[in-house]
């Protein structure tokens, strides 16, 4: 036993990828202790309304050999891992029909992010340990991963993170796409029928920065964007992703919403920078390019497409929102020959 659990840490802090670590910590628990099904949940949970949001799943069966990962509804979520989570405290107990439940919170820098789910048809209390101790280490090392993936000034998602997060942010939505079609669930509002949803790429860039340094020092420059960040994380969804992309560059990657809100969301953060007063610098307003991020495009195509309507946006007066789809359609922007421009800017 005492190798299978070394084996099991040397696997498990192989992995320097999410994704990769999520589905290893599921499957080496799946390996060791006698299990009907185990799940890893990552979620945002807010503390003050006692909901989980934002949900993550990864589910093993070995009876069924399946691995799936989606999203779950509130509802999904049973009263006992919400009591856990909420009481941060492992939960233990016997279910009715013979089997046991083991749920433990996942805490990372002291702070719920997620639980791992258990069900046996064996009491699990021998097992604890090892699943604790295997959900300890788990959890060190996503901490570390965590900070990697991190920019150190404003804690938002750093530019190295970008492909793998976006990768799995799609890989999610397939899954739903595939699930939705598997269940046959039906779309029966015309409504939904015109306001297909879909993820958003946007580049948030803050005008005339460079002056905001030569005026009042790279002090005042870093605290603006610092500030920046805290109102790109107040504006925004907890399950959207939010980057620091450069210097003064932002990226956001919107979860799937209708056009219409996306624009509406754009236009509220543009606003909202635009009527902020930032202590001594004053007044700063940010220029807005975006684009529509499908579950079959390319990210960085779509990075660039975004960074079009960026462009045009700087060209144009500045404190502006555009969308390269709009920009395409109006003839604004030829969708060939303009990819010079991405090299200019
Ligand atoms: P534009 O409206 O065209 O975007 O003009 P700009 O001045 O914002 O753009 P430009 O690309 O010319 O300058 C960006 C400036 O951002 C230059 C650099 O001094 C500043 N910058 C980049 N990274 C940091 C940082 O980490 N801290 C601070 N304080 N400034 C930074
Ligand atoms: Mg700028
Ligand atoms: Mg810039």
């Amino acid at each position: 036993m005492l190798h299978q659990v070394l084996n099991a840490v040397i696997k498990l802090t192989s992995h320097n990828d999410l994704e990769a670590l999520d589905n290893c910590l599921v499957e080496i628990i799946a390996e060791l202790v006698p299990t009907e099904k185990v799940e890893l949940i990552h979620f945002y949970f807010d503390n003050e309304r006692k909901t989980i949001a934002n949900t993550l799943q990864i589910f093993f069966s070995p009876n069924k050999d399946t691995h799936t990962c989606g999203f779950l509804k509130g509802s999904d979520i049973s009263v006992a891992i919400l009591g856990c989570v909420t009481a941060n405290f492992p939960v233990l107990a016997p279910l009715s029909d013979n089997q046991w439940h083991f749920i433990l919170p996942i805490k990372t820098n002291n702070k719920v992010e997620g639980c791992i789910s258990l069900t046996s048809t064996i009491d699990l209390n021998s097992h604890r340990e090892v699943i604790e101790s295997l959900v300890n280490i788990y959890a060190n090392h996503l901490t570390i991963i965590n900070e990697s993936e991190r920019d150190e000034l404003t804690d938002l998602l750093n530019r190295k993170s970008f492909n793998k997060r976006i990768s799995r942010l799609l890989d999610v939505q397939r899954e739903e796409q595939n699930r939705r079609s598997r269940e046959k669930i039906p779309v029966n509002r015309r409504k939904v029928d015109s306001e297909e949803k879909s993820a958003w790429l946007a580049i948030i860039d803050i005008d005339h920065f460079k002056l905001v340094n030569d005026n009042f020092g790279h002090i005042y420059g870093d605290e603006v964007l610092l500030l920046l960040s805290h109102k790109m994380k107040e504006n925004f969804r907890h399950s959207d992703l939010p980057f620091r992309f450069g210097g003064e560059e932002f990226v956001i990657v919107l979860e799937p919403i209708a056009a219409k809100n996306a624009a509406m969301v754009m236009e509220r953060f543009r606003a909202e920078i635009e009527q902020f007063e930032f202590p001594r610098v004053g007044k700063i307003t940010v220029s807005i390019g975006y684009s529509k991020l499908g579950t079959d495009d390319f990210p960085p195509h779509v990075k660039e497409q975004a960074d079009k309507a960026l462009y045009h946006a700087k060209e144009n007066g500045r404190n502006k929102v555009f969308k390269y789809e709009s920009l395409i359609e109006s003839g604004a922007l030829n969708a060939t020959n303009n990819d010079s421009a991405i090299e200019l800017f």
